[in-house]
């Protein structure tokens, strides 16, 4: 049997709701089953704080928090992606010293006045490629225009067909719907794509499961691992919980937040309840998930109202 690594990897920009809590409890049932366990799997924990001005002071103890309270526990000390951040640096130059990244200069309201007339074939919102091939390095870029530049990947032409365990095979044309796509910013940050990337390497993740928002960034994400020779971990993306007009709970929204929750007098156990019911899993006594099977989980987004939880006890 093989051991497995899987991960967490909340981003720590506001409280955690009831769509995190499903997602993370999928990945923790997996990783924590009986038979996930006799293999030796594990799980690690890394907290992506990256983009600066989204993570507010005191926003990843909160989310530690909100994490301890549903009862996730994993091994070793969280990972903290600020304080790695340097690998991630390096590889874009790597990428940018191989030629398979390049720098560029264009501002956001240049790419999107290029992009509001797209090519055929090729979707709105797409970087046409108006720098690839201009300089070689960040200096010439930096000379010649006096800007400060982005890296992007060369991403290749065609479709790719990649397999998720969850959703089966699935066809990307990365080309087509992003065209190349930074790597880093032109602020100099290290973008989510690459971060994760290399993060899921050097902590040796194999395993993958999060919310299916992500699947359009997979296929990015093996293009930059093929790019860097690093391995392909197994994806399992999963349905988002939505709201009743379809919306996925976002952070900014705090009606199904595990604090306001928690604050209308809802238990941890009826949260975890409440997620092994609509992922079609079954609790025993001690809220263990012993017999967790991925292929339960319905294919259908899950439907959420604010209402379905008691208004105050
Ligand atoms: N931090 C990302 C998020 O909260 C998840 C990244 C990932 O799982 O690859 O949406």
């Amino acid at each position: 049997m093989t051991s497995r690594t899987g991960r967490l990897a909340p981003s720590p920009t506001g409280h955690l709701h009831l769509g995190h809590a499903r997602s993370f409890l999928l990945a923790y049932w997996q990783a924590r089953s009986p038979h996930a366990k006799a293999s030796g799997a594990r799980l690690l924990l890394r907290m992506e704080d990256l983009d600066l001005e989204r993570v507010k002071p005191g926003a990843l103890e909160a989310t530690l928090e909100d994490l301890r309270w549903l009862g996730l526990e994993w091994d070793g000390e969280p990972w903290i992606q600020s304080e790695h951040r340097a690998a991630i640096d390096e590889a874009a130059l790597e990428l940018l010293a191989d030629g398979r990244a390049y720098p560029c200069v264009c501002t956001r309201r240049e790419i999107e006045e290029a992009a509001s007339a797209p090519q055929a074939g090729m979707a709105s919102g797409r970087y046409p490629g108006t720098c690839r091939g201009r300089w070689r390095t960040l200096e010439e870029a930096r000379a010649e225009t006096g800007r400060e530049p982005a890296l992007r990947l060369c991403v290749p032409p065609g479709s790719l067909r990649l397999h998720d365990d969850f959703r089966g095979d699935f066809e990307v044309d990365v080309d087509a719907e992003v065209g190349d796509f930074p790597i880093r910013t032109r602020s100099g940050a290290p973008a989510y794509q690459l971060a994760v990337v290399i993060d899921d390497a050097r902590m040796g993740v194999e395993e993958v499961v999060r919310g299916d928002d992500l699947l359009s960034s997979a296929a990015r994400q093996y293009l930059l691992q093929q790019a860097l020779g690093l391995p392909h971990p197994r994806w399992w993306h999963v349905p988002l919980v939505c709201d009743e007009h379809g919306h996925r709970l976002a952070k900014r929204t705090d009606a199904l937040s595990l604090r306001e929750l928690a604050r209308r007098g809802v238990t941890r156990a009826e949260v975890l309840q409440w997620v092994a019911r609509v992922s079609g899993q079954v609790l025993d006594a001690g809220l263990c998930c012993p017999d967790f099977d991925m292929r339960r989980v319905p294919r259908e987004p899950v439907l959420c109202r604010s209402t379905d939880w008691p208004a105050n006890r």
